[in-house]
């Protein structure tokens, strides 16, 4: 059966609820009983004061208006870059699907020759902001913010720094995919992975590299804190203290770290970053941010409810978003 409460919402079939999710919806009743208005037999769903459905009573779980409202995606690449799939209307489509509170779309920022050609040109820089100023007229309700996911290599720090100036962006991810001239994040690189002799050595140099990111100031977060693990090259034995020295300059720059689900989708099969990582961040309490690293529109919003429950595993219960480089905290959903 179907209903709708008093501001429109759609009722679901209650048939398949679990006794907790029966007493929630009890109380549910009482609390739109007190405001005049008598819900469907079988009620099916929990609202909050504002008339959004919370939990449906198929599973107890979050619907997902409810779920991605409180989120903001920050992470997010175009066809722009040479290496992904749709333009920011076509994410901007996936994550009003979604109910995803806020877009943004952070494409690979141009680097001087000697770099790949995975990002984004800078003569095509007036072709990123045209699309997505059409990504906002298309879907006026969502709000849309323009990043960038920015290098940080060591000697380009200057190079980036004049990029950064071209445009009024909302954020600024800062990314190391680069260990010297090494691309080391990309899969044609395993024979040289499985080829090192010191992996911990090479973990350490990237996180070199990361404190170095954050001690510029460039970057608001800092994309896949741990993408090093990515193809599951990772040191024996505890790197707590590796994790504990590099995001002690994160803490110290006032910057955030993003909890990006793009490791789910590669070999490691593991959010960036890990458990262990995470929980040292919130003992210092350095603020997160949320990135799907999508690719492809079908992505935008990934694998967002493992983020959320790894997030509030390790203490978080709030994440950042940021308008022209302002920040603002934003409380996490209440389940995922
Ligand atoms: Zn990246
Ligand atoms: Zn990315």
């Amino acid at each position: 059966m179907l209903g709708k409460n008093p501001l429109g919402c759609e009722a679901r079939e209650g048939a398949a609820a679990g006794r907790a999710v029966e007493s929630k919806m009890l109380r549910g009743r009482r609390m739109f009983l007190d405001r005049g208005w008598t819900p469907p037999t079988p009620y099916a769903g929990i609202w909050d004061r504002a008339g959004v459905l919370k939990v449906s009573a198929e599973n107890g779980r979050m619907t997902d208006a409810a779920f991605y409202g409180k989120l903001a995606d920050l992470h997010s690449h175009t066809r722009l870059c040479g290496h992904a799939e749709g333009e920011p209307r076509d994410l901007a489509r996936r994550a009003k699907d979604l109910g995803l509170g806020v877009l943004g779309i952070s494409e690979h920022c141009p680097m001087p020759s000697g770099f790949d050609r995975l990002r984004l040109a800078e003569e095509r820089l007036p072709d990123y902001l045209a699309m997505v100023e059409d990504a906002r007229r298309a879907f006026p309700t969502l709000p849309i913010r323009l990043g960038i996911e920015a290098e940080y290599c060591r000697g380009e720090a200057e190079s980036v720094r004049r990029f950064l100036e071209k445009a009024d962006w909302d954020h600024v991810i800062g990314s190391v995919h680069y260990l010297g001239k090494w691309n080391f994040d990309d899969p044609k690189e395993i024979p040289a992975w499985k080829a090192l002799s010191d992996l911990r050595a090479t973990w350490q140099a990237y996180f070199d590299l990361w404190k170095e990111a954050a001690r510029t100031r460039l970057y608001d977060t800092l994309g896949h804190p741990d993408l090093v693990k990515k193809f599951g090259f990772v040191p024996e034995g505890s790197c707590e203290a590796m994790f504990e020295d590099a995001l002690r300059a994160v803490a110290e720059a006032g910057c955030c770290i993003e909890i990006n689900t793009a490791g789910l989708r590669k070999p490691v099969k593991e959010i960036y970053p890990s458990a262990a990582f995470l929980k040292i961040a919130r003992r210092m309490e350095i603020p997160i941010t949320f990135g799907s690293d999508a690719h492809a529109p079908s992505e935008v919003g990934a694998n967002f409810r493992e983020a959320v429950a790894l997030a509030r595993a390790c203490g978080y219960t709030e994440s950042a978003r940021f308008e022209k480089r302002k920040r603002t905290m934003w409380p996490l959903p209440e389940k995922e």
